[in-house]
C-alpha cells in the first residue's frame, strides 16, 4: 500500500520514494506526493528522479499510479520525487473554490450540488435546480469574495461514520467506515478525499462566468485564481480593441455593434439588388433575350448567384455564364449532361433542377468558354 503524503501535508513539493512496482506505463511507489485524478480534480504531474510523470490515476484498489511514458525507473530503487507545483497548486485552489461555491449556493439558497468538474481555465458546479436567477449567482460571487477576504481556514479531519453523520453535511456520505471531512472554518463541512488549500485567502478571487442547462439542471461556470485574472485581462483587451474598432465607449459598445450590423444587413440587401440588375444588363449585352441566335456564352466578374433571376424562364436558348471558377447554365438536362461530359479536363462539379444548373470547375474560365462554345 502506498503511503499518501499529500494527506499529511498537501503542500509537500518534494520527497524521497522507492519504486515498488511497474505495470505498463504505471509506476507504483512506497510513498507519494502525487494526488491521483479523483472527484473532478486532475491527477498530478511531475518527476520521479529523471523520469517524467505525465498524469497520476487511481488503480482499482485506490493505489496512486504514476503514468511514466517511455523509459521507466528501476523497481527497488529510491528516487527524489517532485511535483509540477504550479499545476497542483492551481487545481488545489480550484478545488477549494468549488467547495466554497457549493457551500454558499447551499447555505444562501438551499441549492444542492450534483456534480463538479475542474478544468484548466474554469470549473463547473452542476446544481439540482432547473432554474437559478442570475442575481443569486452574483450574490454567491459577492459572498465568496467576502469569505476569501476573511481568510477562513481550510482543514481536514478523519472521523467515524457516526460522527460525520451527526454533522448533517450538505452532501450525503458515499463511503463506508471512517470518513475524511473537509472543513471551511465557519462555512462548510463536506466528506471529500481531495487535496485543498489551507486558507480561503490563497484562492485570491472567484468569478462567476455563466450558467447553462444540462440534463434539465443548471450548470454554473466559474473561474478562480490565475484563471480568473487571465480571463479578466483577456476580456479587458477584447473590449478595448472593440472600442477602438467601433470608436465607442465600453457602455455604448453593444449598441454601436448592433447599429453597424444593421447597416451591413441593409447594405448587403441593396448590393444584392444592384448586382442582379447589373447581371441582367450583362446578360442582355451578351445577346440574351433576343429573338434568334445560338447559345449565349459569356464571362463576368459578378458573383454567379446574381444571374439567377437575370435569365427569363422562357429563354429559348442555352445560356452559360462563367465567373471565377463557378458557372451557371440555363438549359435542358441534356445540355448540362453534354457540358459536363464534353469537357472532362475541367472536372466540372455541380447540379440543378429544371432549367437552372450551377457548379464549379477547375482551370481557366476563358478556356472553358472557348471549348464550351461548339458544344452548346
Ligand atoms: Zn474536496
Amino acid at each position: 500500500m502506498t503511503e499518501r503524503l499529500y494527506y499529511q501535508d498537501a503542500y509537500l513539493k518534494e520527497a524521497d520514494a522507492t519504486v515498488i512496482g511497474i505495470d505498463g506505463d504505471a509506476v507504483m511507489l512506497d510513498r507519494t506526493i502525487f494526488y491521483p485524478e479523483a472527484g473532478g480534480q486532475p491527477g498530478d504531474r511531475g518527476m520521479i528522479g529523471p523520469f517524467r510523470v505525465v498524469d497520476t490515476r487511481k488503480g482499482e484498489d485506490g493505489t496512486p499510479l504514476h503514468i511514466v511514458p517511455g523509459d521507466k525507473p528501476v523497481i527497488g530503487s529510491a528516487y527524489r520525487i517532485s511535483l509540477d507545483w504550479e499545476h497542483r497548486y492551481f487545481y488545489m485552489a480550484e478545488h477549494s473554490a468549488q467547495h466554497l461555491v457549493s457551500a454558499l449556493l447551499h447555505s444562501l439558497y438551499g441549492i444542492g450540488t450534483v456534480a463538479v468538474h475542474q478544468g484548466e481555465s474554469f470549473f463547473t458546479v452542476e446544481t439540482d435546480c432547473s432554474h437559478i436567477d442570475e442575481d443569486k449567482l452574483l450574490s454567491v460571487e459577492d459572498a465568496a469574495a467576502r469569505a476569501i477576504r476573511e481568510g477562513h481556514r481550510i482543514y481536514r479531519r478523519e472521523m467515524s461514520h457516526g460522527e460525520a453523520e451527526s454533522l448533517h453535511m450538505r452532501r450525503s456520505i458515499k463511503v463506508a467506515g471512517d470518513v475524511m471531512v473537509v472543513f471551511i472554518d465557519g462555512i462548510d463541512a463536506v466528506a471529500c478525499g481531495g487535496v485543498h488549500l489551507s486558507s480561503l485567502a490563497e484562492i485570491g478571487e472567484i468569478a462567476y462566468c455563466a450558467q447553462e442547462r444540462i440534463r434539465s439542471h443548471v450548470r454554473t461556470i466559474w473561474k478562480c485564481s490565475s484563471s480568473a485574472v487571465a480571463a479578466r485581462r483577456q476580456d479587458a483587451a477584447i473590449v478595448s480593441s472593440l472600442c477602438a474598432l467601433f470608436s465607442a465607449e465600453p457602455g455604448s459598445l453593444a449598441a454601436e455593434a448592433r447599429r453597424t450590423l444593421d447597416e451591413c444587413t441593409a447594405l448587403r440587401r441593396s448590393m444584392r439588388s444592384i448586382l442582379s440588375r447589373l447581371a441582367a444588363c450583362e446578360y442582355r449585352e451578351a445577346g440574351g433575350s433576343t429573338e434568334e441566335g445560338k447559345a449565349v456564352i459569356f464571362s463576368s466578374d459578378i458573383d454567379i448567384s446574381a444571374f439567377e433571376g437575370a435569365v427569363p424562364e422562357d429563354e429559348g436558348r442555352t445560356v452559360l455564364v462563367v465567373s471565377g471558377n463557378r458557372f451557371m447554365l440555363h438549359g435542358s438536362e441534356e445540355d448540362f449532361a453534354l457540358f459536363r461530359s464534353g469537357l472532362p479536363s475541367f472536372r466540372i462539379r455541380g447540379g440543378g433542377r429544371g432549367t437552372m444548373f450551377r457548379g464549379s470547375f477547375e482551370g481557366s474560365a476563358d478556356e472553358l468558354i472557348k471549348e464550351a462554345d461548339p458544344l452548346l
